[in-house]
């Protein structure tokens, strides 16, 4: 057996052996001339020369040998419904909806956004895109229309795939709605809307735009749409993330690069094995969804649960009876759903039998100590956390078990995983940090390995600017986290270095709460800041200087004020990003050429010291903070 830092040394010093080598996991039309193409850096291209197809890999290729065996496994806590697709019905469902979408006129390098809860139409949906070459763009649906309608004026759908409604808790969520009004707040208007009628939430339809999923269903029972095949280098998706700015960046990945990536990864480090069956709790609208609810297992020949529901309905047991009833082998959550489970009753772990998972890979936000530990010992089962981004698609940061069983260490994802050349640099000098205990920006040295963005849709420009020109003189990609690295290598991820805040695992963009919020008549300025919560992992906290500072000179004048401002920017971005509190002061806190002193006001939140202020323009400024937050 190979030691895990050989295989590591391996994939960067022998990177074209090595990734040949994975790529047989997946199919190939065509054998790719080039494993890696990067003479233009940073931009990489993988598997060059090679065609294949994502669904093909995901689908097809299981059918002939595992037609029969579950795929895709549907259960809603909300509707009470549980659907069991095998891969050869999971194949025509998907060949049904891709010719739907080729009726409504999608071809190959067309985009669909799809805005849908946790149903199976919407893996249909993504599976049916890559199938015939277009590109899916999933939109979370906890985001309202504005953020939606930035989406979509980005992506330039064709179609748009949606429903009716999600559920949350038992309360209907209408989608329909908001994503009218997003269309019409849109500069492009999107030619089709594809409509799942759940039968929850009555809606209006636009003649000549909308259409119904069923009867298209039912017209297409028996299609037969072959895999498009494309070059590795075509793109399969766009994903938004957000950044510093407001304007939200559409993550680029590739097809080739992408399915031998997730192919390894299910091998190395989520440890599944075909015939098994994968569990992860996230949504499709974040990129876990994507790689480990509908890409990574399907792709090894797995199984995977997609469920719509909260864990803790109808009581905390549901997720370990689902891993007792499908023996679930691998699954994936976040630190904030465990956090969740800790406040329930313990013996709800151990009504039921989990002793099928080899683990629990915990990822998204960081795995506080306390947490790991409950759930370590609650389910007595192995706990992996790894570390990753929208934009990497896949962990950066973790143990590969699958490799060398090594030790974990609270605290810390893990090593830098095969393909990344994970360095540690000073965000000031651009030196590299190599000793112990050393705080520096988490980089990784080109070229990024396959499956990671390719470049953000549409400009290229923005791609080198944002993620390769941060560190002075040098050209290598950053993490904007901050991390140190101990002794033995391992890396430990100590918060973001930009306005990015992590709540509940949900990556928001402090900048994009702060335009909703000015977009208050009566709201002058604001900041906003993520602020530690024992249970959300991060909480955003907005403090405003108001036009009419009239309208909120009483306790309940500001209070009434303050969830007139949390209502805008739920209509405008959803509830995932409402500010946990919205203060008033007079003034913010600035330095005298009037950047906003974000990590001080971060730190007085916090109760920490907020450090050097000498370039404070009014340091009454950060004192009215402190009181507001001191009479909290
Ligand atoms: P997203 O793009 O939404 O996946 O968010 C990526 C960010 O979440 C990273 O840049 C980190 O700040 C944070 N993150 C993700 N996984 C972890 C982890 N295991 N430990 C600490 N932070 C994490």
């Amino acid at each position: 057996m190979t030691s895990y830092a050989e295989f590591h040394h391996r994939s960067l010093h022998d990177r074209d052996a090595f990734w040949a080598e994975q790529a047989r996991l997946v199919d190939w039309h065509k054998p790719f001339t080039q494993v890696c193409d990067h003479s233009r850096p940073p931009f990489a291209r993988w598997f060059v020369g090679g065609t294949t197809n994502l669904c093909h890999n995901a689908v097809d290729r299981h059918v002939p040998t595992r037609g029969g065996q579950n795929a895709l496994i549907f259960v809603s806590t909300e509707t009470d419904q549980e659907r069991v697709y095998s891969f050869a019905e999971l194949h025509a469902e998907v060949q049904r909806m891709a010719a739907i979408l080729r009726e409504l006129g999608v071809k190959k390098g067309d985009r669909v956004l799809v805005y849908m809860p946790m149903i199976p139409e919407a893996a249909f949906a993504m599976l049916a895109c890559v199938r015939i070459g277009a590109l899916h763009s999933v939109v979370f649906g906890g985001f309202a229309s504005v953020s939606l309608a930035s989406r979509i004026d980005d992506a330039e759908p064709l179609v748009v795939v949606s429903a009716d409604a999600g559920s949350r808790g038992g309360k209907v969520v209408p989608y329909k709605p908001l994503l009218d009004e997003a269309i019409q707040l849109s500069k492009h208007k999107p030619k089709k809307v594809l409509m799942v009628d759940r039968g929850l939430a009555p809606f209006a339809r636009t003649a000549g735009r909308d259409e119904d999923f069923a009867p298209l269903r039912e017209k297409h029972l028996a299609a037969q749409v072959p895999c498009e095949w494309v070059e590795a280098t075509h793109p399969s998706y766009t994903l938004y993330t957000s950044g510093t700015t407001g304007k939200p960046k559409g993550v680029q990945r590739d097809t080739g690069g992408y399915a031998v990536a997730l192919a390894a990864s299910m091998k190395h480090i989520f440890l599944g094995q075909p015939g098994e069956t994968y569990f992860s709790t996230s949504d499709i609208g974040w990129v876990v969804g994507h790689s480990y609810i509908v890409y990574g297992p399907l792709i090894a020949g797995m199984a995977t649960i997609m469920y719509e529901g909260l864990p803790i309905r109808p009581d905390a047991a549901i997720w370990w009876s689902l891993v007792e009833k499908y023996k679930v082998t691998s699954m994936f959550s976040a630190p904030t759903a465990v956090r969740v489970l800790k406040k329930q009753d313990p013996a709800a772990l151990k009504k039921h039998d989990v002793s099928s998972l080899r683990a629990l890979f915990l990822a998204g936000e960081p795995l506080d100590e306390p947490t790991a530990k409950w759930i370590a010992d609650a389910l007595g089962r192995p706990i992996i956390d790894n570390y990753w981004q929208t934009e990497t698609g896949w962990p950066i940061l973790t143990i590969c078990n699958g490799v060398e069983k090594l030790p974990s260490k609270f605290g810390s994802p893990g090593k830098p995983v095969y393909g990344y050349d994970v360095r540690l640099i000073d965000e000031n000098t651009g030196q590299e940090l190599t000793g112990a205990s050393q705080k520096g920006v988490v980089a990784i040295e080109g070229p990024l390995p396959p499956g990671c963005m390719q470049t953000v849709w549409r400009d290229d420009e923005r791609f080198v600017k944002t993620y390769w020109s941060s560190i002075p003189g040098r050209q290598i990609y950053s993490t904007f986290d901050w991390g140190i690295r101990d002794d033995d290598g391992y890396l430990f991820i100590l918060g973001r270095t930009d306005d990015v805040i992590n709540v509940a695992g949900h990556r928001l963009g402090t900048r994009e709460i702060e335009e909703s919020i000015s977009s208050h008549p009566n709201v002058a300025e604001v900041a906003v800041v993520g602020v530690a919560d024992p249970l959300k992992g991060q909480v955003a906290m907005a403090f405003a200087v108001l036009k009419d500072p009239g309208q909120a000179d009483t306790p309940e004048k500001a209070l009434k004020l303050e969830g007139a401002i949390m209502k805008v920017v739920d209509e405008q971005l959803g509830a995932v990003a409402r500010p946990s509190r919205v203060r008033f002061v007079t003034v913010l806190p600035k330095t005298r050429s009037g950047k906003l002193l974000r990590r001080a006001i971060q730190a007085v939140c916090e109760g920490r010291d907020p450090g050097d202020l000498t370039t404070i323009e009014d340091p009454g400024a950060l004192q009215q903070v402190k009181d507001l937050v001191g009479a909290r």
